[in-house]
């Protein structure tokens, strides 16, 4: 591991005039710490945020909930409130790591931590994300856990937040601090980037800009529910994961919300898909549509084309769950 320098500010606004360049927030260390002992990071200074106050969930005027960034996984998933009214996003949370790491784990962190492509992990090997221009070695290599949807020619790397996936189907917002003291706030869909032409760029966000808190709009009606395909039951990341909300009329899909993992570079949601279910009697004609429609433009690199099937799969049988009976929320 590279030497580094190390200061842990009591206020928000010292950790902004903290972390300029070269300085890399550090919350649970779950990710970073590992990417440091890999000199995949190598940043000059660690701004540790622990001390400050971002750790409560409160409910919002509005009805919803505001999740502070430092808010462990562990928490969040056991909140009675999230496990009422958003039921999805607790299931994404156990559905990840492992209960030492989620005891660890928050919530910027898990939002913000890196992928997991092998051949970023590795110094040795060809990686736009790690170093621009220097190649990619998943396209023509080991693709198995890679993107199939919004990758691009420099970049097929997936996003591996579990948390992500649900918070993407809720409609979370972000909230987030810039280091000259301005907040912002704008929806989670705008915050990771798809890879184009610079997949080291992942977020929009600026050098220095913490976030501080994710928003939750009020609970949607219907049933939560989130499910995932992975190598073991436990502790391993999503090779299709899929967070859905859907709420049926008589016998009609009155709304739904799908918000799917392990495909691209982004918790991926697409609106045409939601679209053409809404307003619809649940078939498998119908739910066959939806994913044609999904996968539209799927595209495997090798080792990674099962997922495309896999896909539909999984798309299907949560349809077919969640329009066939009053599921549990
Ligand atoms: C063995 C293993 C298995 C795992 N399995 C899964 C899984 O199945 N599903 C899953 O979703 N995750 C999984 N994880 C990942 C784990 O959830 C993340 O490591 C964790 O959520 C990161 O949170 P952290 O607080 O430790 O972040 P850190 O490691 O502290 O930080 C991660 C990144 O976020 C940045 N950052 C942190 N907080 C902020 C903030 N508030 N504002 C701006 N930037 C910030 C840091 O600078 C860093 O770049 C696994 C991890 C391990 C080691
Ligand atoms: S897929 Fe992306 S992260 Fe993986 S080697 Fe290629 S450029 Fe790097």
């Amino acid at each position: 591991m590279k030497p580094f320098g190390y200061v842990r500010p009591d206020t928000i606004a010292a950790a902004g005039k903290a972390a300029q360049s070269g300085a890399a927030f550090i919350a649970g260390g779950t990710n970073l710490i590992d990417l440091m002992q890999h000199e995949v990071m190598t940043p000059q200074r660690l701004v540790d945020i622990s001390r400050l106050d971002l750790r409560g969930i409160q409910g919002t005027a509005q009805g919803g909930l505001r999740i502070g960034a430092l808010v462990t996984n562990a928490d969040l998933a056991a909140d009675d409130r999230v496990r009422r009214d958003y039921p999805v996003l607790a299931r994404a949370l156990l559905a990840g790591a492992s209960p030492q790491l989620r005891n660890k784990a928050t919530t910027g962190g898990n939002l913000l931590q890196r992928t997991r492509c092998y051949y970023f992990y590795d110094p040795s090997q060809p990686c736009n994300k790690r170093q621009p221009g220097s190649g990619c070695g998943a396209i023509t290599g080991v693709n198995r856990i890679h993107a199939v949807l919004g990758a691009s020619a420099h970049c097929i790397a997936t996003h591996p937040s579990d948390m992500a996936v649900a918070l993407r189907a809720l409609d979370a917002e972000v909230e987030t601090k810039t280091p000259d003291g301005a907040q912002r706030r704008f929806p989670l869909a705008d915050l990771h980037r798809l890879p184009g032409g610079t997949p080291e760029q992942e977020t929009d966000l600026a050098q220095g800009e913490l976030v501080t808190a994710i928003i939750l709009p009020p609970a949607k009606t219907g049933c939560q529910d989130y499910r995932k395909v992975r190598d073991r039951a436990s502790y391993a990341f999503a090779l299709v994961s899929l967070a859905s909300v859907i709420e049926m009329q008589a016998d009609r899909i009155a709304s739904v919300a799908l918000a799917i993992g392990g495909l691209a570079h982004k918790p991926w949601r697409d609106p045409l898909v939601e679209q053409v279910l809404t307003g619809e009697v649940p078939s498998e004609a119908l739910f066959d549509h939806a994913a044609d429609i999904l996968l539209r433009d799927a595209k495997g690199a090798g080792s990674n084309d099962f997922k495309i099937p896999l896909t539909r799969r999984v798309l299907k049988a949560a349809l077919r769950d969640a329009t066939r009976s009053e599921m549990p929320t």
